[in-house]
């Protein structure tokens, strides 16, 4: 972007006039190179989620029928999350979430952006008024591209290159085909705008993009942004490991294996290719899931957490999360304090030295001092949830839960199942907690659209998507 342009883009974006001046003596992109990571040691930023997986479904959390190793690498090259949590219990809004750093119940992201009906179309998306990382790691002169599910609006308006992305391969809707990605002329792969005729299963296909993403950029300051779907139905794994899980007996999970082996293994691809380039020590990885399992979907396995994905328990909102960056972070260690997908914008933005909006409330926190030791307390007093009448809020060890018209408080330090309730025993904690949530839910605002769904002509079990 010329600069000129890009100053009153990112003024009226809400950037500090010292941010945005800094621009006006950045070179372009492909002339920063190495010598400015070699000065400054700006590190790349490459942030991989993945969709709908459960939170037992790695090995670093205890899973013994289906392997992971390259994800797991991840926690042991860093720093695993044991108390990690998305914004929401369902893709959209946490992507909003993740995106902004802010509480996408601020700007009325509250449901899923698909499929809208009708003219609805141009305004259900993440709104225009948002900044969002991509936008806040180019104005530090990254180049930036995202590859998988976007989910975040379908209309051109809405598009990752309105969104500060330079680069993009995936598709706009929430879900896709894996086995021909060319099904569906409504939601087609895309290079940028285009719709390509791809052939390769799409997981390992986001896979070769991202590689090739990190290969053609590898000499300037980067952001990848990688967002497999997998392993969101429909239940289509690769033919190459066809009978490779006859150990696991539920036939939907032998797909989901060989679903999440195709993302754990296109991972390790990423992860081969920074070593090989010599930018692991440089790169700031963070790996997310984007809910929690709807186990009798895919056939993936939450516990020891209650419920699944759609629910305020932890089986909805509680996920593997984990960061690594050789540089900066220690190796092999695991982080307890209560994190959210929020935190990963201003995370990154204090690694790269980029200054975060300043005209508006970001909920998320660079968890950078957290990290390396320097601040010993928890980065949140307290988290938050809400979807339509369902919220929950997470106080230290506490947790309330209002679900289905019922109300659940949780001691979540001896009871991470959820099992007992605790209201009756602990009147004074409900009320506080009670308390809690409604000042914070008095800053959210009413969605700015209605749940989404599909209408079917044989209504049979209403879908989350
Ligand atoms: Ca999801």
């Amino acid at each position: 972007m010329e600069n000129q342009t890009r100053r009153e883009f990112l003024k009226t974006m809400g950037f500090a006039a010292a941010s945005v001046g800094t621009l006006s003596v950045l070179p372009s992109c492909t002339s920063l190179g190495q010598t400015w990571r070699a000065e400054r040691k700006q590190p790349n930023i490459i942030v991989i989620i993945s969709d709908d997986m459960g939170y037992a479904d790695i090995g670093c959390h205890g899973c013994r029928d289906i392997a992971t190793p390259n994800i797991d690498s991840v926690a042991q090259n860093g720093i695993r999350f044991t108390n990690g949590y998305v914004s929401c219990p369902v893709c959209s809004p946490t992507r909003a979430g993740l995106m902004t750093g802010r509480y996408q119940q601020r700007f009325g992201h509250e449901f899923n952006t698909g499929p809208p009906p009708g003219g609805l179309r141009e305004q259900v998306g993440l709104p225009l008024t948002e900044v969002t990382m991509a936008d806040v790691l180019k104005s530090a002169g990254y180049v930036t591209g995202a590859v998988g599910k976007w989910h975040l609006g379908i209309a051109p308006h809405f598009h990752p290159f309105k969104r500060g992305f330079d680069e993009f391969f995936g598709f706009l809707h929430g879900g896709h085909s894996y086995i021909d990605p060319s099904l569906g002329t409504f939601n087609p792969i895309l290079r940028g705008t285009e719709p390509v005729d791809e052939k390769e299963y799409l997981t390992d296909a986001f896979s070769r993009e991202a590689v090739a993403f990190v290969e053609r950029h590898h000499n300037e300051p980067f952001f990848l942004y990688l967002a497999y779907n997998a392993v969101h139905t429909p239940m289509q794994a690769p033919q190459r490991y066809k009978g490779s899980f006859k150990h696991i007996t539920n036939p939907k999970r032998q797909v989901y294996a060989g679903m999440l082996t195709a993302m754990d293994e296109g991972i390790g691809k990423v992860l081969a290719k920074l070593r090989e380039l010599g930018l692991e020590e440089d790169t700031l990885l963070f790996f997310v899931n984007d809910n929690g399992g709807p186990t009798g979907a895919n056939g993936s396995r939450n516990d020891p957490l209650r419920a699944t994905k759609g629910t305020m328990y932890e089986g909805g909102i509680r996920v593997p999360f984990m960061v690594q960056w050789p540089g900066r972070l220690k190796a092999g260690r695991v982080y307890n304090h209560p994190v959210i997908a929020l935190d990963i914008l201003p995370t990154a933005a204090a690694a790269v030295g980029v200054r975060v909006p300043r005209d508006r409330k970001l909920d998320g926190v660079n968890l950078l001092p957290y990290l390396t030791g320097k601040k010993k307390n928890s980065p949140h007093e307290s988290l938050f949830w809400r979807s339509a009448q369902n919220h929950a809020v997470r106080k230290g060890k506490f947790k309330l839960v209002k679900m289905g018209g019922e109300t659940g408080l949780f001691d979540l330090s001896s009871d991470v199942g959820e099992t007992k309730d605790l209201k009756a025993e602990q009147p004074d904690v409900l009320k506080e907690m009670e308390k809690t949530y409604e000042r914070w839910n008095s800053q959210m605002i009413d969605p700015a659209w209605t749940i989404q769904r599909r209408k079917r002509k044989t209504t049979k079990k209403k879908k989350k998507t």
